[in-house]
Order: C-alpha cells, then structure tokens, then sequence
C-alpha cells in the first residue's frame, strides 16, 4: 500500500493523474519506485493561446492580462500563441509588455495579421525577438516545431498567404532528421484545411504536402515520432487524428469571425466606433485559452475552458449550421492517446 501511495505521490509531483496512465504502467512505475527517483515518462506543460487578435477588442488588455497572470499561477514549463497576435504599432506596446511580464519561456508563431497595417514579416519578427519566423527548440525531453505559413507561393502571390514554401521545407526535413525527442509541430495556419465561414477553406494549401512528409517520418521514426500539430487561424474548437496523428485547433481567445453579412452592434456605438472590426465578431465573454500537457506515457491532455458568446450566438444570427461541428464559445476538455513504439 505504502508503495501504491508512494506511486500516486510520485504521479502527482508530474502533474498527471493517475487515470490517465495506461494500466500496464503502474506496475512499472511502483517498480522504478524501488530503484529509481527517475521518472519513467517525460511530460510537459504548456500555456497556449491563439488568435489572441489584440488590435480588433477594446478589452484586450484584460484578456491578456487574465492569460499571463493564469500561467504565473499555472507555472507551465513555457507559454506559446499561435499567432494573430498583433502589429508591432506603438498603441499595442503596451499589450506586448504583459505578454512580456511572463517570466518563463514564451514563444510566438507568426499568423497572418501580424503584417496588417503595412508591416512586413521582418517587422513582426524582429518585434518579437524571433531568431526566425520557422524555428525548432527542446524542452522536457520533446522537440517542439513551429512553422511560418505565410511564405507566398509565387512572386505575384498577394494577400494573406496560407502556405510553406520549398526553403522551409528543406529546412523541415533537416530538422526532422535531427529530432532525438517526440515531436510536436505549432503553426498558425492548419496542416489539415477546413470549410470556413465565409465560403473560403483555411489552411495550407500545401498542408497534405507537409503532412506527407510527417508521416514519411513517422514511418521511420516511431520512438520519436511526430504526435501533434497544433494550429489556430480558423478561430475552431477541434481536434482529429489523421493517420497516428493528432491534428488540434486551438480556439480564439477572443472571437467567432462572422463578416459583414452578419453584422451585429455587440457593445456599445463608441466600441464600435473606436474598434471596427468588432461588429463583424462573436465575441467570447471571457478569455479562452487553456493548458496543454503532453507525456510520453501516451496521452495528450487539453484542460478545458468554456465561456459564453456575448450578445447572439452565430446560430441565432443565421450562421451556416454545418460549422457547428466547430464553432462554440469554448476550449474543449480532451484526452487524446498516441502510442510511441
Ligand atoms: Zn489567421
């Protein structure tokens, strides 16, 4: 018994719960117990947020605030958004300067609206202190990828772009190929597409291209396979898995994009004439943003958080039903496995 409490201890000091190992690894664990104060599994804890959108809501601040001084309390062992943060412009510093407060680890991936207003992905990249705007690290014993998905796919390619071009593919499969831990790949923009609101699919345009390549790996790596992507860009409460692996949209912290043909007066006319964009939302009442913990007992877990839409729901506004699939005003509680060979 002393043994079986000791286990429990030593799963709690690692932040998992003990129903969420498999049964066969208890008894294993009692036995490192004996032998060992090694952990037999490496785990991490991350801080994640997406398409925190700090330009487009005048509670901005609050909704950044209320992150950060969570994760001071949650102490993951980084933070990370998932880009559609904001532009470098001076009337978002001090916006940043919270993000900044955080002590721990943080990283951003670069989205699509971080160049609105003129700025160039240079900027957005040099405003974050970025080495790069597709980079790799390692933490805990995992091997964190985030990728850019706003490389143009031509020369006359204009606008939001929703692609990976062929340097930082070279440039991922080297990578890949020097991975000594599990793998898990951020991005703005999904690896996987799906129907957006507004008749538009979001995500890569190359994104099977790249999925390929992850699988290839897999094949040949599967102590240090690739077990999750996770992106944001549609504003989805999602996650499926695609051939082993894990595909997981990270919710907006702020808003369903609705468009104009749902235009809605949420606050007040002074919002709206100060924040412009606002009228074309559903807002999230409070902040979403949750923790994620990964261990290579084989499971994922992604701590829910729910909240309520402010002023009608998209449904009530005549919002296409089939996205209801996607579109609700929380992070969802899951409990994903993979299996590492
Ligand atoms: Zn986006």
């Amino acid at each position: 018994m002393a043994l079986f409490d000791n286990f429990k201890e030593k799963v709690k000091i690692l932040g998992i719960k003990s129903h969420h190992l498999p049964a066969l690894a208890a008894p294993f664990l009692i036995a490192t117990s004996l032998f060992s104060c090694q952990p037999r599994y490496d785990t991490v804890k991350i801080g994640m947020c997406s398409d925190v959108h700090l330009p487009t809501m005048h509670d901005s601040e609050y909704r950044i605030q209320t992150f950060i001084d969570s994760m001071k309390t949650a102490q993951p062992d980084f933070i990370i958004e998932l880009g559609d943060f904001g532009t470098p412009a001076e009337k978002y510093a001090h916006l940043f300067d919270i993000w900044n407060s955080f002590s721990g680890d943080k990283f951003h991936v670069i989205g699509n609206h971080e160049m609105d207003g003129g700025y160039s992905k240079q900027e957005a990249i040099a405003y974050r202190k970025m080495k790069n705007s597709f980079y790799s690290f390692d933490k805990n014993r995992f091997h964190f990828i985030v990728l850019d998905g706003n490389d143009p796919r031509n020369n006359s390619d204009k606008g939001y772009k929703q692609f990976i071009g062929e340097k930082q593919i070279d440039w991922l499969k080297q990578d890949l190929a020097g991975a000594k831990h599990p793998v898990v790949i951020f991005s703005h923009q999904g690896l996987t597409t799906y129907p957006g609101g507004e008749g538009d699919d979001y995500g890569l345009e190359n994104g099977s291209e790249i999925r390929d390549i992850l699988e290839q790996y897999n094949l040949q790596n599967p102590k240090t396979r690739v077990v999750a992507c996770f992106n944001g860009h549609t504003h989805y409460d999602f996650a499926e898995n695609i051939n082993g692996i894990w595909f997981i949209t990270i919710n907006s912290m702020a808003y369903q994009w609705m468009g104009e043909e749902f235009t809605h007066i949420r606050y007040s006319t002074e919002v709206d004439k100060n924040f412009k964009w606002i009228k074309y939302t559903a807002p999230h009442k409070e902040p979403l943003f949750t923790i994620v913990e990964i261990s290579t007992a084989g499971f994922i877990k992604i701590h829910g958080k729910q909240t309520e839409w402010e002023g009608p729901s998209p449904w009530e506004l005549g919002y296409p039903e089939a996205l209801k699939k996607y579109v609700r005003p929380q992070i969802s509680e899951r409990n994903l496995s993979f299996k590492l060979d």
